[in-house]
């Protein structure tokens, strides 16, 4: 199995999904980040950790599925960092931990189905990284080091 998963890379544009206007913004992984992910590594929600530079280490909700640009034969992997910023990071260094699975991709009937879910997500994630054995990885030298 290969939770925890680490990994990296420069926070690139999206597809202008709306994303933002839900209120649930996605910063994007360029596809190298996306190719390299294991092949055990379903499509689906899950939860971990990021930071954004040399940032603090914050809760996170990803995304991975399968992108609709090129016709669903490539996967995206987008991370919602549970923080508030002042600022976009477009560009910058993201560094993240996937620690657990919540749920396979699915489609929704509207957007209030969508919104619930994810912030569903959000709740769960923000719960099982409460436990000390997830809490460990926020402190983990993958976040210490200079991004
Ligand atoms: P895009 O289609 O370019 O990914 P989004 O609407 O999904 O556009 O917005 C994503 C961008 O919003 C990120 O690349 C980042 O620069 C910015 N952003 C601001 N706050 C957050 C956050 N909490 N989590 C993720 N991205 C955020
Ligand atoms: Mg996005």
């Amino acid at each position: 199995k290969s939770l925890p998963y680490f990994c990296r890379g420069e926070v690139v544009r999206g597809f202008g999904r709306g994303s933002k206007e839900l209120g649930i913004p996605t910063a994007n992984f360029p596809d190298s980040v996306v190719d390299n992910l294991p092949a055990d590594i379903s499509t689906g929600i899950y939860y971990g950790w990021a930071c954004v530079g040399n940032g603090d280490v914050y809760k996170m909700v990803m995304s991975i599925g399968w992108n609709p640009y090129y016709k669903n034969t490539k996967k995206s992997m987008e991370t919602h960092v549970i923080h508030e910023f002042k600022e976009d990071f477009y560009g910058q260094i993201l560094r993240v931990v996937m620690v657990g699975y919540i749920r396979p991709e699915r489609t929704f009937d509207s957007l209030e189905a969508l919104i619930v879910a994810i912030n569903g997500d959000i709740e769960e994630a923000k719960l099982k990284l409460e436990l000390p054995e997830h809490h460990k990885l926020k402190e983990d030298n993958f976040f210490i080091s200079a991004a």
